[in-house]
């Protein structure tokens, strides 16, 4: 459920509203960044669904509608697996409107499409990064692309901290606005940041604590809580003078995580750790797992997901929470038998009677599989993105939009 006052209002940037659009050629920056299996079919649609407010609008208003974004990583040359063709084809399904797609991203026979187009018309470009000068911001690229149309417009947050040609690059030539989902991602995760809803709770987890330490050092001084689960949990573990077996360690971190404990607990931040965890000698789906205490994990066993008691120690600093955000798996969910801690904090942050924020890819993948998705109040489409919001950056795609004048 929603709560809290979030600050449309300081997003401080001009929007698709602000700007006259009708019969206007509109260059929207989609991130349509979809996972596709083995014979090209989509199998998450969230990021095409989270982009249709921008769209429809856009339609509505009379524009004439093209579409842009990346797909996978092609390095700067054509790649079939990563074309956006399918995408259009869903895009076409959703909304329930023809959808012309380019085989090219720019030059002349994309010129000659739009030159045909009519307002409420919606062309989709092929992947961006098919673009040499794409992920390098080549300004004659940007220019290139520029003079496709009148007004850029970005919608892409899972690609506002890149400074590509498409992010950074058009606004240099033609004025250049957000989309709706921008704004509501910057409005949830810097309202989230600037004016929690106390108590705030923020819970950590994945792989490393180096991807993130600037999340931790930002929150310091605004969080009540911090739990910490996953990978990153043994590092701190290990910090605290505890064995922790073949666990994932990054010991370059080990005093700066016995540092960023310490400062949270000066600051009266509660800091959990898990107590119980799952060890297995391998991260494979086979693997004997036995449950241990986290003060007895064995050599040659690692810890792969939180147990039990860790998930009722967690979920009961989660009960008071007004705000919670979460970032990150509570261990190796990919595999079932190291996916319940994940899941079950999954349900607890559900189940939680506040404003609930989920950032990064994998996490959004947890409450998905977990089948919670409806019930966290905001799920964001940006993984490196919102981690750069949640540090208190600010994301370059969003710092060259126009101004909102006081
Ligand atoms: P990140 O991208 O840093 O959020 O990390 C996500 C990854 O962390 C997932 O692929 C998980 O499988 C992995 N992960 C979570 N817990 C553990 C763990 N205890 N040991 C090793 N990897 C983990």
């Amino acid at each position: 459920m929603s709560r809290g006052a979030f600050g449309q209002a300081e997003f401080g940037k001009l929007t698709i509203e602000d700007v006259e659009i009708k019969g206007k050629r509109v260059f929207i920056r989609e991130d349509f960044n979809v996972p596709l299996d083995e014979n090209m079919m989509i199998t998450d649609d969230r990021r095409i669904r989270s982009a249709l407010p921008t769209i429809n609008y856009a339609i509505d208003e009379g524009a004439r509608v093209i579409l842009a974004s990346h797909l996978g990583r092609p390095k700067g040359q054509p790649e079939p697996k990563y074309s956006l063709a399918p995408v259009a084809r869903r895009l076409q399904r959703l909304l329930n409107k023809e959808v012309m797609f380019s085989h090219e991203t720019y030059g002349q026979p994309v010129k000659d499409m739009i030159a045909k187009m009519r307002p409420g018309d919606v062309l989709l470009l092929e992947n961006l990064r098919y673009l040499p000068g794409e992920e390098g911001n080549d300004e004659l690229l940007a220019k290139e692309l520029a003079s496709l149309a009148d007004v850029y417009v970005n919608d892409a947050f899972g690609a506002a901290h890149r400074k590509h040609a498409s992010i950074v690059g058009i606004p240099g030539f033609i004025p250049a606005v957000a989309g709706f989902l921008l704004r509501k991602e910057v409005g949830y995760l810097k309202g989230v940041v600037s004016n929690p809803v106390r108590p705030f709770v923020a819970i950590l987890g994945g792989a490393k604590v180096s991807g993130k330490i600037g999340v931790l050092e930002n929150l310091m001084d605004k969080v009540d809580k911090v739990i910490v689960g996953g990978g990153m949990a043994f590092t701190f573990i290990k910090a605290m003078g505890y064995e922790v077996g073949d666990s994932l360690v990054e010991n370059e971190m080990l005093e700066f995580a016995e540092k960023i404990r310490i400062n949270l607990i000066k600051n009266n931040v509660k800091f959990y750790l898990p107590v119980d965890c799952v060890v297995a000698h391998a991260a494979e789906p086979q693997a004997e797992t036995k449950l241990v205490t986290t003060q007895e994990i064995p050599r040659g066993w690692k810890a792969l997901d939180i147990g039990p008691a860790s998930v009722r120690l967690f979920s009961e600093a989660l009960e008071n929470a007004k705000t919670v955000i979460w970032n990150g798996p509570m261990g190796v969910f990919e595999i079932d038998a190291f996916s319940r801690g994940t899941f079950a904090i999954a349900r607890a942050v559900a189940d939680a009677y506040a404003l609930t924020i989920v950032g990064g890819g994998d996490t959004d993948l947890a409450v998905n599989r977990a089948g919670v998705s409806d019930s966290i109040s905001f799920i964001s489409t940006g993984g490196g993105a919102s981690l750069q919001l949640l540090e208190g950056k600010e994301l370059p795609g969003i710092a060259a939009l126009r101004d909102r004048k006081a």
